[in-house]
């Protein structure tokens, strides 16, 4: 009986799961319509403050499809209501108050201009098991959104949120985490995927936009110079310079030793990369300096690409 308390809430053991799985599959938003028709003044808006070319032919950016579906300052407030809300409710009922969004995933099937009048309507695609992470202990919860115009599918939009119990930071449990702390791990997605695949092979992978050959880092779907979305993969040749640089002393970070030097080298190719530096003391690092390519092993799961200074 003393461990009642314990055992209630995210463990559950775990029927909390079996409860919200049964949510996949169930609406979280039905026929609900853009509150404004696509329209030239909102894509200008975005792209300058996105700093995104105008696409030449009229349409709107594809990346702006979730703009589209939102309710805006005077729209909807925070309400919960229907499958969506109750699943949200059963998982603050647990303790996962908390919630960050994770990830985010479109898919573009036609490209939207002014006039176009889109409806969506959102389902709950799936709820993960029990995941702990560092933030805590939770449930993944996926939503899809389908972009209609008219009766045609334009686009999806899939987005997910972690809903967790926050870790308590004052927590004695021992473990493999407080024993040692490990660098944070990276985001892969669909976008950058790419990337971490060079560096598994050890080369430092940037894109070439296969329309005007503009470089870009980090990676992203489409070109910032001219819009186009076909790319090609070239590989650094390693060599660069510390463009710009910080030395961090404080907050402290578990798995770093402060103080330590945080550079934006830029390659030999013209892009720019936010890396560590090794072989250099953090008080030796200047503006100018040649730096080399390197892999570093950071641990079991991790390795990353970092440069060698040049004192
Ligand atoms: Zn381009």
């Amino acid at each position: 009986m003393s461990g009642a308390g314990e055992t209630r809430g995210v463990g559950e053991g775990d029927a909390l799961y079996e409860r919200l799985r049964a949510y996949a599959g169930r609406p979280a938003a039905h026929s609900a319509r853009g509150r404004d028709a696509v329209n030239e003044p909102m894509i200008r808006h975005w792209c300058e403050a996105l700093g995104h070319p105008v696409p030449p032919d009229g349409s709107a950016p594809a990346t702006m499809l979730q703009v589209w579906t939102m309710a805006g300052l005077a729209g909807p407030g925070g309400g919960r209501s229907g499958p969506y809300g109750e699943l949200l409710g059963a998982l603050d009922g647990a303790g996962c108050t908390s919630v960050v969004a994770t990830d985010c995933e479109q898919e573009y099937v036609r490209s939207l201009y002014p006039g176009d009048e889109i409806t969506f309507d959102a389902v709950i695609e799936s709820v993960s098991p029990r995941k702990t992470t560092k933030l805590g202990t939770g449930y993944f919860v996926t939503t899809r959104m389908d972009v209609r115009v008219g009766t045609a599918l334009v686009g999806t939009h899939r987005f997910r949120i972690l809903k967790y119990r926050p870790e308590k930071r004052t927590s004695t449990v021992p473990g493999p985490a407080a024993d040692k702390p490990r660098r944070p791990r990276p985001v892969v997605n669909r976008d950058n995927a790419g990337f971490w695949e060079g560096v598994a092979r050890h080369q430092l992978l940037f894109q070439s936009c296969t329309e005007c050959a503009t470089p870009r880092f980090p990676w992203l779907p489409g070109c910032n110079a001219c819009g186009c979305a076909g790319w090609r993969a070239v590989a650094a040749c390693g060599r660069g310079t510390v463009y710009s640089y910080v030395v961090m002393h404080h907050p402290p970070f578990p798995a770093f030793d402060p103080p330590y030097a945080v550079a934006l080298v830029e390659l030999a190719e013209g892009v720019r990369i936010v890396s560590n530096l090794i072989g250099v003391r953090h008080d030796e690092v200047r503006i100018g300096m040649p730096v080399e390519l390197e892999f570093l092993r950071v641990d079991d799961d991790l390795e990353l690409p970092v440069f060698r200074g040049a004192a």
